[in-house]
């Protein structure tokens, strides 16, 4: 039994001695507890967080534990009245091999799924995040700008996808002309902006003539300070996540410009609203699986995977993933399904 422990925290940008791959004896269950096998293991933006222990929304990992995500699982072996042998989860069961549960936390999934993995990407976690986050704080109408950074990536290529369902013009920014071009001519957005290009805020500008009604901000950084100018009277802007600033130890040099924000602010009436998708919707996921699942029917959602094989490669890929190396949902396969 492989698992992957968090061997130090990092200082900036994680490397790959801040990781440990350890081996461990394969546990047996007790009564009333489930072996998980670890098929598919989620990479996502937070686990920067959690390798932190800095204040947040939740516990950091301790140095010497196995590092948190989202998995999907089968049961090897059972002593659970709920659970046999070959069922498939959605777990929580981290950057290991097997892991033992009592069945909290875990969701049966349809043993025979065609795509497992999507469990953890457009019918899970980010799926949900782009649901709530753009439907309820966004509140896009049609024929409004919506604008979304990271909009080839987990949780922007689907914010981008609902919003288009919806009727508006979606301008998506990411890094690099793969990943812009898949962005219009795949998802069907209207326009991607290159943000590494020289001229991004004024490409953005140009793209955006009408100003922006919804910003999705998965990035802060100098994608927001381009974003900025461009936000009309009354634009709301989603807070999910802002993934420039993971490796950030301390503010940036530079002038202070919260007087700008705030005055932007009070000027245009902007909402701003951050969110922590499960603790805020987790309540409302049936009516985004029944959304979703309907769209996914109709050829509505298209969704790209970045699949990394084998547990031993899960933190470089992690580390890429804070640089924009994934392109789509970074998952690892971590054994057969
Ligand atoms: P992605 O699949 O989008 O991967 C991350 C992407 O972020 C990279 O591929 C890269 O794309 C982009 N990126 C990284 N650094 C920068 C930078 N300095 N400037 C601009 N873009 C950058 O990840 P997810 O879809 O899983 O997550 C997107 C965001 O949503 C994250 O901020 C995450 O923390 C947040 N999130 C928040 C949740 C919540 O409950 N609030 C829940 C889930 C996710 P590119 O190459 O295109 O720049």
């Amino acid at each position: 039994n492989r698992r992957i422990v968090l061997a130090s925290r990092p200082h900036g940008a994680p490397t790959a001695n801040n990781f440990r791959l350890e081996q461990s004896p394969l546990p047996t269950p007790a009564a009333g507890q489930v072996l998980l096998r670890t098929t598919h293991l989620s990479l996502d933006p937070y686990m920067r967080g959690r390798m932190s222990d800095a204040p947040s929304y939740a516990a950091p990992v301790a140095v010497g534990e196995v590092m948190v995500g989202g998995t999907v699982a089968r049961v090897e072996a059972s002593q659970h009245a709920d659970y046999k042998t070959g069922d498939l989860v959605l777990a929580y069961s981290g950057w290991q091999d097997y892991a033992l549960s009592n069945g909290d936390g875990l969701t049966k999934l349809d043993a025979n799924m065609g795509q497992p993995s999507y469990a953890l990407g457009l019918l899970g976690m980010p799926g949900f995040t782009a649901y709530m986050g753009l439907l309820d704080i966004g509140q896009p109408k049609a024929g409004e700008t919506v604008v979304v950074a990271a909009a080839s990536g987990a949780v922007g290529s689907v914010v981008g996808q609902i919003a288009k369902l919806k009727g508006c013009r979606v301008i998506g920014i990411a890094g690099g002309a793969d990943k812009c071009r898949y962005v219009v001519e795949e998802l069907g957005f209207d326009a991607c902006i290159d943000h590494r290009s020289a001229d991004f805020p004024q490409q953005l500008a140009a793209a955006c003539a009408k100003g922006i009604d919804v910003y999705f901000e998965n990035v802060g950084g100098a994608v927001f300070d381009a974003v900025l100018p461009l936000l009309n009277t009354g634009a709301r802007v989603p807070v999910c996540g802002l993934i420039a600033h993971y490796n950030a130890s301390s503010l940036p040099p530079g002038p202070d410009r919260l007087s700008l924000l705030m005055g932007t602010l009070l000027k245009k009436r902007i909402r701003m609203q951050g969110f922590i998708i499960f603790d805020d919707y987790g309540h409302r996921y049936p009516e985004f699986f029944k959304d979703m699942s309907a769209w996914i029917a109709a050829g509505k959602m298209k969704y790209r995977e970045d699949i990394v094989d084998g547990l031993e490669n899960a933190p470089q890929a992690f580390i890429g993933l804070l640089e924009g190396k994934n392109f789509g949902k970074l998952v690892v396969r971590v054994g057969e399904a």
